[in-house]
């Protein structure tokens, strides 16, 4: 390909409000341009690389014996208002409506398009397993996309669902997805984190995320200093530092613990503020939160103040979910409440603190004076943490006063015992006692085992061996391609631009002919020839430039190997590998050998 009869606007300014690396790079290297917030154009360079980045998951997953199909992208609203996520998706889901008024969803995610379409073809238990992927446009409307591709509104994303008649296939499924992502972010040449993940509302049995470490990162990883320990801050668990402690074992300890008192604490309610006052440490409080849990998927007819909540019910077998329940959720003074773990156990689609109003009315008390100890108009959830406090402090449900010497199981019981706690960096590991380390990541796929959610509510049967009705099990498995790209640029780059690995360069070789004419447009044209033949893919910038702004744009698009053919060195030309400083002086045929085993061998290398 001639740079001449391609589009490669690159760019010498730092566009205004590009942050990061590989958004900057993007937009200067002419890969893509910005046609509205969250909204991504690909040029003809930057295409190229997401076509391979899309090829190498499309072998990996046909590897795997996923099958791809091609559904639309509009899909009716109708198969979200089944599985019930019509009402639970909130804002990020753009719903439209056609001339007939029917509503529509531009697909954010694609569980019920799988779902509703295996449906109507499964009959027998000789289809599965059943694995079926795409490689398509999403659309979420992001609140604040940022970061160029990394978080747009409409992105590509892989995405395939598996259908299974027990837990053993969908196992064997989950785990070959995981190598195949494995293998997939090693070809793109990419450092990827797996790490333990949120299985949320959904209840699933298993959940795997596959992270690259980054600063801008909106996930927070746990990672274990002693062993192979790594987990998503949602899901991270750590040792205990304390001992739980049933109700009964609870009450007999507190045998000994002084009566509770009421004290007053004038004008002091945040933590620090009463441990200054009271002359103690956060370990002794039992901090008391009261958040909003919406479409809540546990039952609350015996939780206390839940008597008059309603259940709703999207569709007849949809489970029965309460649209907004409220929760006091107390835990130890140091620590702090998880959202992701809360909304996990109360099998809520999410949580968010409660607002003042609210925590007011709920409490009878101004915010910050909360306490389990006679709340009773919502259900208390203590994290494990408030079994194991004999003699602690807390809110007294009343301004200016709370109680010392409150213990768990004498002056309050709790309708829910969970371990809600956010593991932090210096906390100990599960698994071997180690010491707990964090780093920021960003997340570029995920693996989930779904289990009944979407068959069930979705109505999905087969005949099993004995013609007896069965529900199928599923799994669901997700990479965004954009951000994927995106992560190679941020592991792959210098001052100057892109270094593209092998696989995923738009082009392997540049050749850039100081001037474009007589002899060197001859041997240009003839290395530029040969190369093509033997599939090897050539950018020849025949641009009449200075051999400057070639050799800038050159580093900046981040073509793995350079060719310059310069009359003063003809019949030799000059070979650099992108990131090293080394040039090679090499005779026609050399160069031409050297660059065509660099390109195989770079390749070869990334795939094994
Ligand atoms: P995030 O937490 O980053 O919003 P998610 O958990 O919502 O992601 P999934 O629903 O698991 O994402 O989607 C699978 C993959 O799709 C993600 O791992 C990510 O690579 C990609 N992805 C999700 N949202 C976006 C987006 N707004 N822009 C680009 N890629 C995205
Ligand atoms: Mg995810």
């Amino acid at each position: 390909m001639k740079f001449s009869q391609t589009f490669i606007p690159t760019l010498r300014e730092v566009p205004a409000d590009a942050v990061i690396a590989s958004h900057v790079l993007m937009l200067r290297a002419a890969m893509m341009r910005k046609l509205s917030n969250g909204l991504f154009a690909y040029l003809p360079l930057g295409l190229r690389s997401f076509r391979k980045v899309e090829q190498i998951i499309r072998e990996e997953m046909d590897a795997i014996g996923a099958l791809e199909i091609k559904p639309p992208v509009v899909v009716p609203g109708e198969i979200w208002k089944e599985s019930g996520r019509w009402d639970t998706m909130g804002e990020a889901m753009l719903r439209v409506k056609n001339r007939l008024g029917a509503d529509f969803v531009v697909s954010p995610t694609a569980e019920e398009a799988f779902t509703a379409l295996v449906r109507d073809e499964l009959s027998s238990y000789r289809q599965l397993p059943l694995t079926l992927y795409q490689i398509n446009t999403k659309y979420r409307d992001e609140i604040r996309p940022r970061y160029g591709v990394m978080r747009g509104r409409e992105f590509t994303m892989k995405d395939a669902y598996s259908f299974h008649t027990n837990e053993q296939s969908l196992d064997e499924v989950y785990q070959a997805m995981g190598r195949a992502y494995r293998r997939i972010f090693k070809r793109c040449g990419l450092t990827v984190i797996p790490v333990k993940a949120d299985t949320g509302a959904m209840g699933g049995t298993g959940s795997e995320e596959f992270m690259v470490e980054s600063e801008i990162g909106d996930n927070t990883l746990i990672l274990c200093k002693g062993c192979d320990y790594a987990a998503n801050v949602e899901k991270a668990t750590c040792q205990r530092d304390f001992t739980l402690r049933t109700v009964d074992e609870a009450r007999s300890r507190a045998a000994t613990t002084p009566p509770i008192e009421k004290i007053e604490t004038p004008s002091v309610r945040t933590i620090e503020e009463l441990c200054s006052f009271l002359k103690t440490d956060a370990t002794k409080f039992i901090k008391t939160l009261i958040y909003r849990a919406l479409n809540v998927e546990l039952d609350l007819s015996n939780a206390p103040g839940c008597a008059h909540l309603q259940p709703h019910q999207a569709a007849p077998d949809a489970p029965k979910t309460y649209p907004e329940a409220f929760f006091a959720v107390a835990i130890r003074g140091d620590l702090d409440v998880n959202e992701t773990k809360l909304a996990a156990v109360l099998k809520a689609s999410e949580v968010q603190l409660a607002s003042d109003g609210d925590v007011e009315r709920l409490t009878d008390a101004p915010v910050g004076f909360a306490g389990p100890v006679g709340l009773t108009k919502v259900p208390v959830v203590i994290d494990e943490s408030v079994t194991d406090m004999p003699d602690a402090i807390t809110g007294a449900l009343a301004k200016d006063l709370h109680y010392a010497h409150v213990a768990y199981g004498r002056d309050f019981t709790a309708w829910l015992v969970a371990d809600v706690r956010t593991v932090k960096a210096g906390d100990c590991c599960v698994q071997c006692g180690g010491t707990l380390y964090e780093k920021k990541g960003n997340e570029l796929g995920h693996i989930f085992k779904l289990g009944y959610k979407y068959t069930v509510s979705m109505h999905v049967t087969y005949l099993d061996e004995a013609g007896k009705s069965q529900i199928p099990l599923m799994g669901c498995y997700g990479i965004g391609v954009d951000r994927t790209l995106a992560s190679i640029i941020e592991e792959h780059h210098d001052d100057d631009g892109i270094i593209w690995p092998m696989s995923v360069a738009p082009y392997h070789v540049i050749i850039v002919p100081i001037k474009y004419d007589g002899q060197v447009q001859t041997i240009t044209d003839e290395l530029a020839a040969n190369l093509e033949k033997v599939g090897i893919e050539v950018l020849v910038d025949d641009r009449d430039e200075r051999p400057g702004v070639k050799f800038k744009d050159a580093d900046l698009i981040g073509i793995p190997l350079r060719v310059v053919v310069g009359e003063k060195n003809l019949p030799r030309v000059e070979v650099k590998i992108r990131g090293e400083k080394e040039n090679r002086l090499l005779a026609f045929e050399e160069a031409q050998s050297f660059l065509i085993d660099y390109v195989r061998s770079e390749l070869a290398r990334l795939a094994n």
